[in-house]
């Protein structure tokens, strides 16, 4: 199947898609969307930049268009539970751009803001609500949610949900839905509890699976570069420097490194904004919004606030800090290379996170490649080819001393990243 024009959808979703540019539909695409248009129960393995959320939210128009229904208030017909406000915002965003020309409701229920707006919309019923689990168990507890219209319920990201502490929410909501109904269930990894969740919820479910991780991680051009956690600031402003024509996405670990980040690249006169929980809803808006407009070159991220990211320019991916969680490593660089585009996803690494990066190179099966050549090496890089499992922490300690060439900092550098 190689275009929309193949698939049975309603005309004007068959424009929207055109207007927006998209002309053949991705693998996930590909091969869920005829399911889905039986009525079939899906179980996705797919991750965030497969095009996951036109395969299942296509579908879901397409049978609202097609079955027009008057609905009753608080009443919804279709639910996707999805882990994060950001993600949550993003789909509404696409299925609105989706079912332009068509009279659909469709409304947004998560966390952080208000609950009035929310109430207000769910009064008159929707045909499309996207949620995250917590807001909605509050909105369903005080009657303004209902589920005794809903046709299809759709589980997105299930285990970033399980990952994020969310299941237990998301199966107290699964108890309240009808039990005839079309359920999709997307995951970008199979944990147990997944798939023990996954037999619960789905019936004959249809299985499709595209992108095993390593091929997002195969299309990215992964780089370590081993430097002195007091020279990360000067390094990234080095790279930026050089990348002046590429939007980039920096992350950190923690809040306050992202702040630090953010603080450190206003002095070099470099526009950035952070994006984390401590963050109001309305600060990560105008962060994300400013990036996505290009008006700032970097976004400096935490994990947990990324997970919805979808900007399709984003050019570099650099880790500041590797991950704890090897997982996020691949979520981190897969928010480069969106929809089958190429990317480059450059990676820190100091003494203290040699046993990090193995646990990544363990993930992704990849020996990730070390860039010697950049302005501020240190003795990490004499370490190629050193088995990970080695106490690689001892080494570069015995090694400093030995390369006295290196770039020294000043005072206020080592302030920025304590
Ligand atoms: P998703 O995995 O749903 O987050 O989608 C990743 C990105 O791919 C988003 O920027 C979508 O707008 C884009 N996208 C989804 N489907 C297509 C398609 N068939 N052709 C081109 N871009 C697409």
């Amino acid at each position: 199947m190689s275009t929309f024009e193949s698939f049975d959808l309603f005309p004007t979703i068959k424009k929207a898609l055109a207007q927006k540019g998209y002309t053949s539909p991705t693998p996930i695409q590909a091969q869920s969307i005829p399911h889905l248009m039986q009525g079939s129960d899906l179980l996705g393995i797919a991750q965030t930049g497969t095009g996951k959320t036109a395969a299942f939210s296509l579908p879901i128009i397409d049978r609202m268009a097609k079955s027009p229904l008057k609905i009753r208030p608080a009443r919804v017909r279709a639910l996707i539970l999805t882990p994060t406000r950001e993600l949550a915002a993003q789909i509404e965003d696409n299925i609105k751009y989706y079912s332009e020309g068509l009279n659909l409701k469709c409304a947004v229920i998560f966390g952080g803001v208000g609950h009035r707006k929310q109430i207000i919309q769910m009064g008159t019923g929707v045909d499309i609500l996207v949620a995250t689990p917590g807001r909605l168990l509050d909105l369903m507890g005080d009657g303004h949610v209902l589920f005794d219209q809903l046709e299809v319920f759709v589980l997105d990201e299930a285990d970033r949900m399980l990952d994020m502490g969310f299941i237990h929410d998301v199966k107290k909501v699964m108890v309240k839905l009808p039990k005839k109904r079309q359920t999709l269930l997307f995951s970008a990894t199979m944990p147990k509890d997944i798939s023990t969740l996954a037999a619960s919820l789905l019936k004959n479910p249809k299985r499709v699976e595209v992108t095993p991780q390593s091929t997002t991680v195969e299309r990215i051009e992964q780089k370590i570069l081993f430097v002195d956690r007091a020279n990360k600031p000067l390094l990234l402003k080095d790279i930026l420097h050089k990348n002046q024509n590429k939007s980039v996405l920096v992350f950190t670990r923690t809040k306050h490194g992202a702040n630090r980040v953010v603080k450190h690249l206003d002095a070099a006169a470099i526009k950035s904004a952070a994006i984390h929980g401590n963050k109001s809803q309305n600060a990560r808006e105008k962060a994300l919004g400013d990036f996505r407009a290009q008006k700032i070159q970097v976004l400096v991220a935490t994990d947990i606030a990324a997970r919805g990211i979808d900007v399709s320019h984003v050019g570099l991916v650099i880790n500041y800090d590797l991950p704890d969680d090897a997982k996020s490593y691949v979520h981190r660089i897969g928010r480069t290379a969106r929809a089958g585009r190429k990317g480059i996803a450059l990676s820190f690494c100091d003494g203290t996170e040699k046993n990090l990066l193995h646990d990544i190179e363990k993930l992704i099966q990849i020996k990730i490649p070390v860039q010697t050549d950049h302005e501020y090496p240190s003795d990490g890089a004499n370490l190629q080819g050193v088995s990970t499992k080695t106490d690689s922490s001892r080494r570069f300690r015995g090694r400093k001393k030995s390369t006295p060439k290196k770039k020294r900092v000043g005072q206020k550098t080592n302030e920025l990243t304590r």
